[in-house]
This record gives C-alpha cells, sequence and structure tokens, in this order.
C-alpha cells in the first residue's frame, strides 16, 4: 500500500518542529520511529499533509541520569534503552520491557516519546512507566510546554491528554526507593510480539519485609494502559506471601473494561492479566532489596 502524498519536513531543533507543527495544526502529523505512523498512512488510516520527521532533532535522543532516578528523550530507542547501563541501573524494568517489544528492527527503530503519544492499547511501555510514577515533558511554539504525571496522560484507546501543537520532548522517570523490586510480565501476541496483556509491578519493600509501596501497571487489557488500583491497595502494608499475593493479583482485572478481539476474548484477557499480575509481583517482590 502506497500513503497518500504529503510534504516532509525535517527540522533539526525542538523549536523549529514546534514551528512547523503550529503552522500545520490538525493537517500534519510527528513522525518518530514510523512503526505505527508509516503502516496507518499506508492503510490511509492516516493521511497527514505534512509529516514532521522528529529524527534529524538531536536534542531529542538522549538518556541522563537525574538525581539517582533517569531522564529520556523523546526519541531515544527501544534499543538505546533496553542496551543503556543506566537505565539497567535506574529503572531495570524499563530495560527489561523495552528489550520485549517486537523484534530487533522494531526496537532500532520505534522510540519512547512515539510509543507513549501513540497509546496502543497493545503497547508494552505504557505500563511500565505507570509503574515506575514518570512524568512527560511537552514543548510548543508559544513556550507553553507541561510536564504531565503519567496517571492523567493515558485518557482512552489511542489518545493521551497531549494538547493540539504539543511535542512529546522527555520522560523524567524519578529514582526507586531503597528496598524495591521491579518486574514485567507480558503475554506477547506470537506474531508481532505486542502484549495481549503485560503488567509491570514497583515494589518497594520496609525493613520487616512488609510491602511499603507499589505501583502496578497494566496494558493489553483495556482500552488504554491502567494502573491496577485495587491490587495495590490489597498488597500495601502486607507481607507479600502467596495467598495475599494470590488475592491481590485476582484483583487485577477489577474496574479494566477488558477488550475482547480476534486475538483473545474479554474473558481470556481477565483471565491472563491475573496471571501476569500474579507472576510480576513475585518477581517484583523477590528482586526488592
Ligand atoms: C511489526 C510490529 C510489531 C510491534 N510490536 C510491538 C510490541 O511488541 N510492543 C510494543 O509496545 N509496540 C510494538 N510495536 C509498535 C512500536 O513499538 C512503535 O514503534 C510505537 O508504537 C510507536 O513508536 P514510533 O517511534 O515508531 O512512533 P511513530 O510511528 O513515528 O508515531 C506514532 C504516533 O505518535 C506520534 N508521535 C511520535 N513522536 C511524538 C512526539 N515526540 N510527540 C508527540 N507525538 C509523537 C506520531 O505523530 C504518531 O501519531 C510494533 C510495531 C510493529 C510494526
Amino acid at each position: 500500500m502506497i500513503p497518500a502524498a504529503f510534504e516532509y519536513y525535517a527540522p533539526t531543533t525542538v523549536a523549529e518542529a514546534a514551528k512547523l507543527l503550529a503552522k500545520h495544526g490538525d493537517d500534519a502529523k510527528l513522525l518518530a520511529g514510523g512503526h505505527s505512523l508509516i503502516p496507518l498512512m499506508k492503510l490511509r488510516l492516516a493521511q497527514p499533509k505534512a509529516v514532521i520527521d522528529l529524527r534529524g532533532v538531536s536534542e531529542l535522543s538522549y538518556i541522563k541520569e537525574a538525581s539517582g532516578g533517569l531522564s529520556i528523550g523523546a526519541t531515544t530507542t527501544y534499543y538505546q534503552i533496553t542496551s543503556s547501563r543506566a537505565v539497567a541501573k535506574a529503572a531495570p524494568v524499563l530495560a527489561e520491557a523495552a528489550g520485549m517489544v517486537a523484534d530487533v528492527q522494531v526496537r532500532n527503530m520505534g522510540t519512547i516519546g512515539g510509543s507513549l503519544s501513540h497509546a496502543d492499547p497493545a503497547g508494552d511501555l505504557p505500563a511500565v512507566v505507570l509503574a515506575l510514577n514518570a512524568s512527560i515533558s511537552t514543548a510548543t511554539s508559544a513556550g507553553k510546554g507541561r510536564t504531565v504525571p503519567i496517571d492523567s496522560w493515558f485518557v482512552g484507546l489511542l489518545t493521551t491528554s497531549i494538547k493540539p501543537g504539543e511535542i512529546v520532548t522527555g520522560v523524567s522517570i524519578p529514582a526507586l526507593a531503597h528496598m524495591t523490586g521491579t518486574a514485567y510480565e507480558k503475554f506477547a501476541n506470537k506474531a508481532s510480539r505486542y502484549a495481549i496483556v503485560g503488567v509491570a509491578a514497583v515494589i518497594t519493600l520496609d525493613t520487616s519485609g512488609a510491602c511499603k509501596d507499589v505501583r502496578i501497571g497494566v496494558t493489553g487489557a483495556g482500552p488504554h494502559a491502567v494502573r491496577a488500583a485495587k491490587t495495590e491497595a490489597a498488597l500495601k502494608g502486607k507481607k507479600l506471601d502467596e495467598a495475599t499475593i494470590q488475592k491481590a493479583a485476582g484483583a487485577a482485572a477489577d474496574g479494566i473494561d477488558c477488550l475482547s478481539d480476534v486475538h483473545a476474548s474479554a474473558e481470556y484477557r481477565t483471565h491472563l492479566t491475573k496471571v501476569c499480575a500474579m507472576r510480576a509481583i513475585q518477581k517484583a517482590a523477590s528482586r526488592a532489596k
């Protein structure tokens, strides 16, 4: 399939890209790795008149350590994330999940900013950034950039709280507390590796071994990634023995309107959410140190 005709722009700075986006408005699409946008354009489900390519904007590609946490530029690829020592140290679950995305070709091209902007219901990183309590930075041509807490970023199917004219510039991840363990468990589509369901867990234990803090992100199950609030509440303050974990994981799909499609029924997704949650919690708790 061949996309509809479009004008192609290759800015080299965020300011230049934001200006182009402001000029072309709804007729424009930003291009990052292209691994979601280009297939949509080929199918003519997206027909932007202007494509603004961010790959030449070098200031958007970085991984920086920041007060024990991380600051990651929007066009940083999955490959750069999964092979970064800084990410392995400060947010190992992000490196783990980025390494599970698709195949090496997709990981070499796809970007964290593209993934979080596209908000595919089966994308891996949305669950992980929710569990890591990340925040997203944006920029506009009018200097009205924002920092958006991740809990208010994913709002619907392929929909985020990004505003017209905004470019995602980066993702900030706070430092993990002492005695924290992290894990990502996914049941992948055998062909694409997209998550039928994926669950990320970030668990902090106190000195007695009880759960002091926990964030669980779920992707694949519903129209957009969400936190498993009931599971988190059922773990907090408790010793994480088998019975507690099993009971808490059993609530992981509560409140999610599970999708039903050619890949899995809603019933199967509900089951997978509980299983992935149990495994992610067990693994994260065993890694807490
Ligand atoms: C065969 C295949 C298998 C895949 N398997 C998986 C998988 O297992 N797990 C997974 O998570 N994903 C998977 N993907 C999707 C892949 O991760 C995409 O790369 C990702 O969803 C989008 O990132 P991108 O950088 O390619 O964005 P693009 O396709 O370039 O852009 C996607 C959307 O985000 C917007 N956008 C991009 N960057 C910005 C920005 N900085 N600011 C604002 N808006 C922006 C674009 O305008 C567009 O609307 C797969 C894709 C393919 C083709």
